[in-house]
């Protein structure tokens, strides 16, 4: 259909986060420094973001997109808010006043812990060993916040993601973790033994849901307790009614691949 939606443009845009505490629809989110329109159903159109930009970089334009839809919205302010309690705990602990408030902007980036704020980046592109035997090696990173307990089930990168998902210990057991195992991948990372196993299961369940994920690996230690992480990913797949290839990878205790192959 053909109406009336948020224009972006990012020349202007100084990556302030105004535009996304204003918008209660939560339908723009700062990636690589500048405002982005997460999903066309998520604008309303209503430009309540425009007065708010300090630099012009927001208008109204009329063109073909997806129609606003309301339920979606709220399912992606439900994520927000439970990102929101999160980031109050956190802040909490941190020995901050929670962001707090009522309502939802500041749910997804302005006011919560910063630290938390969904990120993209380009990952490091292939090295030359033998050129560069001496260089330090580069991060191959391309998502924040890594930590699934704060990751936002709405997070861009989660759209067609080949998604890792590694025990905590995992990348200090296994040397190469970047090299082998990151490279063009979305990566989450959680302790079965540690963590609310029930509240991940349930959220991971939400992530395969809502968003289109192409394939799942998980990095697990070799230690009994860890293979949980393996089982509830299992399960979250499962419960989301989606058909998602699934890889399992076991990490020793010295860092060597013990197994890997198809769940
Ligand atoms: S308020 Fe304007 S300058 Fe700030 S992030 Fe949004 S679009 Fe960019
Ligand atoms: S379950 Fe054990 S081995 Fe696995 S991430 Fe937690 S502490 Fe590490």
């Amino acid at each position: 259909m053909v109406r009336e939606i948020i224009k972006i443009d990012e020349e202007l845009c100084n990556g302030c986060g105004d535009c996304v505490t204003s918008c209660a629809e939560g339908a723009i989110q700062i990636i690589d420094g500048k405002a982005k329109l997460v999903s066309e159903t998520y604008c309303d159109g209503l430009g309540a973001c425009i007065g708010d930009c300090p630099t012009g970089a927001l208008t109204i334009e009329e063109r073909e997109a997806d129609e606003f839809d309301e339920e979606a919205v709220e399912q992606h302010l439900g994520g927000m808010k439970e990102k929101q309690k999160i980031e109050d705990i956190v802040s909490r602990a941190m020995g901050h006043k929670p962001a707090g408030g009522h309502g939802h902007a500041p749910a997804h980036g302005g006011g919560g812990c910063p630290g938390s704020m969904s990120r993209m980046f380009e990952q490091a592109p292939d090295r030359d060993p033998a050129a560069d035997e001496l260089a330090p090696a580069l991060s191959r990173l391309g998502n924040w916040p890594v930590q699934l307990m704060l990751a936002p089930i709405n997070a861009p990168c989660f759209a067609g993601a080949d998604l890792l998902i590694s025990a905590d210990c995992a990348p200090f057991a296994h040397a190469n973790f970047h090299g082998e195992f990151i490279k063009g991948k979305t990566v989450l990372i959680g302790c079965p033994k540690l963590d609310d196993s029930g509240h991940y299961q349930d959220k991971l369940t939400r992530i395969f849901g809502t968003n289109s994920v192409k394939s799942v690996e998980v990095l697990f230690m070799e230690v009994p307790c860890c293979f949980g992480l393996a089982s509830l990913v299992q399960s979250a797949i499962a419960d989301s009614g989606r058909q998602i290839p699934l890889k399992h990878t076991k990490i020793g205790v010295r860092g060597d691949v013990v197994e890997s192959g198809e769940a």
